[in-house]
């Protein structure tokens, strides 16, 4: 048997006013035997770093003499946000697509962003399946997002292995909020429409590299290869609760501090009416809003940056599909 092999290149994603050429560094590690291909890339979202630190570990431990197959990996897909530590590109370089996460599968003519989605998107269409590596807010447990109904997608949150999987309606099925908010432009969501099975897990915290999530995310891409028969062995039976994303955001009334209800733990279930903190104002100590539940679910977020203005997301809970 071979030893499979491991090759580093950079890509050009994009040319900058100065001159500078912005480019990715794309990894390859090609298998002894013949199997499938998959995708995986971190920090489109530069702040979301646990991604990253998951695929340097995940370079450490792949063992390349059992790999059957091709694992193409990016850790720094968007070196833009990433300098910044930026969850967008300020407007000086991308004033119409700020958010990256929202212009898949990219235009080669287009605006910046879309540009450097195109050119990551040639080694994204020839995958058979994709991971898109993100890390949601410090307070959130990690979770696996794939598409409501997509059972190719689904087999592969469950086999990344996280306690809780939240499944998101798109297209004709989602929400108006999906449609203002330019879901369709994710890159799940364009994966998923070239046929191509995607998951988003959150590994949750930004801007520190927290151990446990990095494990999780490790573990997580090791038990897909497994699960695609990349690697050998088996995946795990778990017990895991399907929950759906979104639409289950408790936002603040009014801008103050939000001091959030010390009892509450993330990935516990709660009630509608559950307290989840008070916003009250700094400078008169009055409260402005007394913020609860609206639903049934189990709480996946509670924001831990006190600063809020109104319309904030203070907290997320889940509707429970499945336990
Ligand atoms: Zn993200």
């Amino acid at each position: 048997m071979t030893a499979g092999t491991h090759t580093a290149e950079d890509v050009t994603l994009a040319r900058l006013p100065s001159g500078v050429e912005l480019t990715a560094t794309v990894h390859t590690y090609e298998g002894s035997d013949d199997g499938p291909t998959l995708y995986v890339q971190a920090a489109q979202h530069g702040r979301e770093i646990n991604g990253t630190e998951t695929l340097r570990r995940f370079h450490e431990r792949l063992p390349l003499e059992s790999l059957s197959g091709t694992v193409v990996a990016v850790p720094v897909a968007n070196p833009l946000t990433f300098d910044l530590v930026s969850y967008i590109t300020p407007e000086e370089f991308d004033s119409v697509n700020p958010n990256m996460n929202r212009i898949w599968p990219g235009d080669e003519g287009g605006s910046l962003h879309q540009r450097m989605a195109d050119t990551l998107w040639e080694e994204i269409e020839a995958a058979d399946a994709i991971v898109d590596l993100h890390t949601g807010s410090p307070d959130m447990l990690p979770h696996v997002v794939y598409r409501e109904g997509d059972e190719a997608a689904r087999n592969l949150a469950e086999a990344f292995g996280t306690d809780l999987l939240l499944s998101e309606e798109a297209d004709d099925d989602a929400s108006d909020e999906w449609h203002r908010r330019g879901f369709g432009g994710k890159l799940r969501v364009a994966a998923a429409q070239e046929g191509i099975p995607s998951i988003t897990p959150e590994l949750s915290h930004n801007k520190h590299i927290l151990e446990d999530a990095v494990e999780i995310g490790v573990d997580g891409l090791l038990d897909v290869c497994r699960y695609l028969g990349m690697l050998p062995g088996e995946v795990p039976n778990r017990e895991q609760t399907v929950a759906r994303n979104h639409l289950g955001q408790v936002t603040a009334d009014d801008g103050g501090l939000f001091h959030p209800e010390p009892s509450l733990d993330v990935g516990q279930s709660i009630t509608a009416g559950t307290s989840i903190g008070t916003v009250y104002d700094p400078t008169t100590y009055e409260p402005l809003h007394e913020a609860a539940a609206d639903r049934d679910g189990i709480l996946y977020a509670l924001t831990q940056e006190a600063t809020v203005v109104g319309g904030d997301q203070l907290a997320s809970v889940a509707l429970i599909r499945e336990e």
